[in-house]
């Protein structure tokens, strides 16, 4: 990735070392992250204040190195997660 994903999911964003402002809400919606690819809750990375780009392609680098994973089952369409 050279530039970040519209989408990503929280695993992910706070994997890269992302973290929601305390008080933060943000609108999750049902999507496809844009780092590990799997079909998750996602938000916009903006929501993490913005995990630096090279620890997302790590994050994303060790994911693709792992056994390929099968999707989530689906999960809520839409839900709010205040930290
Ligand atoms: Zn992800």
């Amino acid at each position: 990735m050279t530039e970040y994903p519209a989408w990503v999911c929280g695993e992910c964003a706070e994997e890269a070392g992302g973290r929601m402002p305390e008080g933060h809400l943000a609108t999750f919606h049902h999507g496809r992250c844009g780092v590990c690819e799997k079909k998750a809750a996602v938000t916009e990375l903006r929501d993490f204040r913005y995990p630096a780009l090279e620890r997302l392609n790590a994050v994303r680098a060790k994911l693709q190195n792992a056994a390929p994973a099968g999707n989530k089952p689906e999960e809520v369409l839409e839900t709010e997660y205040a930290y």
